[in-house]
C-alpha cells in the first residue's frame, strides 16, 4: 500500500496539527514552518498528488474554501497577500498532496526573486509558437 502523506497522517490524526477548519472534503490548518504568522494550508482530504489529478468538482469545491480563508486571513491581518501552490519537484512541492497556501505578506521580504526570472523567450517566433501551444 502507498505511504501515507504527512497530510494523510494529519487527517486520520495519527500525528498532531493546528487544525483551523474541517468539512468532509477539506482540511486548513496552520503551516508548521509559516513564512509569516498567518500562513495557512487549505487541503483536499482526498490524497491528489497535483491539481492536475483532481476532478474539476473537487478544485472547485477546493476554490470555495481557499476563496473564504484569504478573505479571512486578510481581514485579520492586511498588507498583502499571498495564494500558492506548487505542483511537482521542480515548482518545489514537498508534500506529494495538493495544497494550496495562503499567507499575509506585511513584511518587506521577496518571495519571488526578479533576477531567478530567466525565461526569456529568444525570439519572436519562439514566443508565437509557445502561444500556438498553449492555446485551449
Ligand atoms: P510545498 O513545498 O509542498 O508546497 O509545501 C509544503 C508545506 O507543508 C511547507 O510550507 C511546510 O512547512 C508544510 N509542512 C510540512 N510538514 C508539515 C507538518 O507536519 N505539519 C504542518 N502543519 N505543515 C507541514
Amino acid at each position: 500500500m502507498k505511504e501515507k502523506t504527512i497530510f494523510e497522517k494529519i487527517i486520520d490524526r495519527e500525528i498532531p496539527a493546528d487544525i483551523l477548519y474541517e468539512d468532509q472534503k477539506h482540511i486548513v490548518i496552520l503551516d508548521i514552518n509559516p513564512f509569516e504568522k498567518g500562513h495557512i494550508l487549505v487541503i483536499p482530504k482526498k490524497n491528489y498528488e497535483t491539481i492536475l489529478d483532481m476532478s474539476e468538482e473537487d478544485f472547485l469545491d477546493l476554490q470555495k474554501i481557499v476563496l473564504k480563508f484569504a478573505k479571512k486571513v486578510h481581514s485579520v491581518f492586511g498588507g498583502g497577500l499571498n495564494v500558492n501552490q506548487n505542483n511537482y519537484k521542480e515548482a518545489n512541492q514537498e508534500v506529494p498532496h495538493v495544497h494550496f497556501h495562503i499567507f499575509p505578506r506585511t513584511e518587506n521580504k521577496k518571495l519571488y526573486h526578479s533576477e531567478n526570472h530567466t525565461g526569456k523567450y529568444t525570439s519572436e517566433e519562439e514566443k508565437k509558437e509557445i502561444i500556438e501551444n498553449l492555446k485551449i
